[in-house]
């Protein structure tokens, strides 16, 4: 490894160590945007194979099929199901404004 990409290693380490001691920090989530094209809720396609690693570290390099940009994505938090059913339901839901009882 060069020694400008240790550097780069050591810097990107510390400012995490930094992130850490920040209480204030807030992770900015935003709604499904291309961060690219700016298109709402685009499809897009992800060539990441199954990986191992930490649930809370998970990220995706994604393409967004509107205007071919790639970039990462990381879920912050999650929703859990066990079951196919369920996952079905929620999505559903989420398609109909999530608002049926509301009307
Ligand atoms: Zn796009």
């Amino acid at each position: 490894m060069g020694n400008r990409a240790e550097e780069l290693l050591e810097r990107i380490a510390v400012g995490i160590e930094k992130l850490g001691d920040e209480p204030e920090f807030e992770i900015p989530t935003a709604p499904p945007v291309c961060p690219h094209c700016g298109k709402l809720n685009p499809t897009i396609k992800t060539d990441d194979s199954a990986g191992t690693g930490p649930m809370g570290d998970i990220f995706m390099e994604v393409t967004c099929m509107n205007c071919s940009h790639s970039w990462f994505a990381v879920p912050q938090g999650w929703v859990n199901f066990t079951n196919e059913p369920d996952l079905r339901e929620f999505f559903e839901r989420a398609e109909n404004g999530n608002s049926r009882e509301d009307h």
